[in-house]
């Protein structure tokens, strides 16, 4: 089964690839269909459900858009759901991961302390098909680090280090990013899910 994925962040695409692969199911990125899609909501739910219906709009008959972001205690959750442009100064234009890195380090100068730096990524995906929209939701917890460590992954990686662990995502690397992260998560349920719709449509 091929499913569009309403993204243009490559990053994403080739996770949640890998966390598909031996099923059957792969993802191609509906970057080029989807136009400019404003995500202005407020919640993840609501900017998955633009995204998706961005590409659905387009006479396809299923698509998958995924939301996420980091939410720092210390800094009452931001950046949330605008994580993705957290230094930018212009409305709706993402930043840099390098850019967010230095900015989220900025703000959090004055807490140092490795117990107070406790963060989470969450990551909402909107699956749409039939006319109908589903939502399937992970989370993972940890610390940011004092500093950027690592350079694999995308986005705060370098400096998000998740509980249990004493190294940042980036350090980590892929194969344990991808099981345990906020993504992994949420598309273990996703997954799920198209695998039984699969099933059924083959009986
Ligand atoms: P989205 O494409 O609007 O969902 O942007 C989410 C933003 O949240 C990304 O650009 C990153 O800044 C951040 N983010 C979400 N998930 C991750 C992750 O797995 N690693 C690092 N940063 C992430």
């Amino acid at each position: 089964m091929n499913l569009y994925l309403a993204t243009k962040n490559l990053g994403k695409v080739r996770e949640i690839n890998s966390m598909f692969a031996g099923t059957g199911i792969d993802f191609v990125s509906a970057g080029t269909i989807m136009g400019n899609v404003a995500e202005d909501g407020d919640t993840y739910h609501k900017n998955a459900f633009a995204k998706a219906m961005a590409v659905y709009e387009q006479n396809t008959t299923a698509v998958v858009a995924e939301d996420s972001g980091l939410e720092v205690d210390a800094l009452d959750g931001a950046p949330g759901v605008f994580s993705a442009r957290f230094a930018s100064n212009e409305d709706g234009v993402n930043s840099s991961d390098e850019d967010n890195i230095n900015a989220l380090l900025d703000f959090m100068q004055d807490t140092p302390e490795p117990s107070e730096r406790t963060a989470r990524y969450v990551s909402v995906f909107c699956l749409m098909m039939g006319g109908k929209s589903l939502f399937f939701e992970g989370e993972i917890a940890g610390t940011i680090a004092a500093e950027p460590m690592g350079t694999s992954g995308f986005g705060y990686d370098p400096v998000f280090i998740p509980s249990g662990y004493d190294k940042t995502f980036a350090e980590l690397g892929d194969q344990i990013k991808n099981k345990i992260s906020h993504r992994a998560m949420a598309v273990i349920k996703l997954k799920d899910y198209l695998l039984s719709i699969d099933d059924n449509n083959k009986k």
